[in-house]
């Protein structure tokens, strides 16, 4: 199963890279969903995909907006300046977009979008038949029909395995083009499904009468975060294709740590499917990123009771990201910091493969060798360490 990785901008490529994602997706300069994140121009889309090459690692663009037909314009052109980039796929939503790919004869795979909602086995083989060479199954599929899916598909299959999910039916939300005017089908989503709501009898406005379900308040349509670790050994033995974290917005911290967690994950469960386990450890590090509470979504049914996160629109968070290790030699690291730490604390160090490493920091120098009394972000520091953590290895504070 490929190991699938998002990546918002350049650093957090790199990232994702350097914690074992066999191919990442990013969104080009328009058409893509998630018009907040550092999406790449055409230029950056050139050189990510050259570094990710050299690396023998993948890229797919997102293409996966719902356009109206005056938003069509200038699409085939679009969708042929990402194949001459070097796009490793396209990942499509909409149908018109996906005839227009192919009837201008681009050869680049497809991928069909996890927002065109295909849930069965019939419309997997409805979008095989029409040329697309992959399908991102809707994560409301559960774990037997995944399952009948994958063995009699005409094409991959692709899951989500982490991340955020939508309470709505996949790339069926109206909420934030309702109540806000930005559409969640164009990447403008506001999250309102997070929000704390309010009863308001209409001739007395601003007289707010709270709705608690419980004393920490309303939070109704409030989904946990997906987490499939316990299923990886499932999923591989399945023949799923491609295991994809969601979080184009999310930090560096996050796309390197999960990256590493599901790394090790695919990497167990492909010597030994069935007799895979998770590790606590990598529980551990999933619960130190941000998120709002686990579950298993619809893998297990429609039924999980849990799955909403009643008690805060939110984060969890049990670790701090405070830099990433720029060089280490001689004894030293090299940290460009992100966050603010100071001397003697003992922090973390966490490598690719999940090596970590704690150490006090008793001296933290500037880069002109003086030493420092806390550090500021974005500037480098360097701190006697006594080991050898490669480049990109995170700097936390647990
Ligand atoms: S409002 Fe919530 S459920 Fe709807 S698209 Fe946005 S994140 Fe998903």
């Amino acid at each position: 199963m490929e190991l699938l990785s998002p990546a918002g901008n350049f650093e957090k490529m790199k990232a994702a890279v350097s914690f074992g994602a066999d191919a990442v997706y990013f969104g080009g300069p328009a058409f893509g969903l998630r018009a907040f994140a550092g999406n790449f121009t055409f230029d950056e889309m050139e050189e990510a995909l050259k570094y990710l090459h050299h690396r023998g690692r993948k890229g797919y663009v997102t293409v996966n907006v719902f356009p109206s037909t005056g938003e069509l314009g200038g699409i085939e052109k679009y969708l042929k300046r990402c194949e001459a980039v070097g796009a490793d796929g396209l990942i499509i939503s909409d149908p018109g977009i996906f005839h227009i790919a192919r009837r201008s004869g681009i050869k680049t795979p497809v991928s069909i979008s996890t927002q065109a909602n295909t849930t069965n086995l019939a419309a997997v083989n409805f979008w095989a038949e029409q040329g697309a060479s992959r399908v991102i199954m809707a994560r409301e599929t559960s774990a037997g029909d995944l399952k009948a899916t994958v063995s009699g598909a005409g094409c991959e299959i692709e899951v989500f395995i982490h991340g955020a999910v939508c309470i709505s039916m996949s790339g069926r939300c109206l909420i934030s083009s309702y109540m806000t005017g930005r559409d969640a089908n164009k990447g403008e989503c506001t999250h309102p499904c997070r929000w704390n709501y309010a009863l308001m009898e209409e001739s007395r406005p601003g007289m707010y009468y709270p709705v608690y379900e419980d004393e920490r308040g309303t939070y109704l349509y409030n989904s946990k975060d997906l987490r499939l670790l316990e299923r990886i050994g499932e999923l591989e033995g399945m023949g799923v294709k491609s295991g994809k974290i969601e979080g184009r917005m999310k930090s560096v911290m996050y796309v390197s740590v999960v990256t590493g967690v599901y790394r090790a994950a695919i990497d167990r469960a492909v010597s030994d499917p069935d007799g895979y386990r998770a590790d606590e450890n990598w529980r551990f590090l999933l619960d130190s990123v941000s998120n709002r509470g686990y579950t298993e979504g619809f893998y297990g049914g429609a039924d999980d009771r849990e799955a909403l996160n009643r008690d805060t629109g939110g984060y969890n968070r049990s670790a701090s990201f405070l830099g990433v290790v720029k060089d280490c030699r001689d004894g030293e690291l090299t940290v460009e910091a992100r966050a603010r730490f100071f001397p003697g604390e003992t922090l973390s160090v966490l490598e690719p493969g999940l090596k970590r490493t704690d150490a006090a920091f008793e001296i933290i120098r500037d880069e002109h060798g003086s030493p420092v009394e806390n550090t500021r972000p974005n500037y480098v520091y360097k701190m006697k360490f006594p080991g050898n953590a490669e480049q990109g290895s995170l700097v936390m504070r647990f």
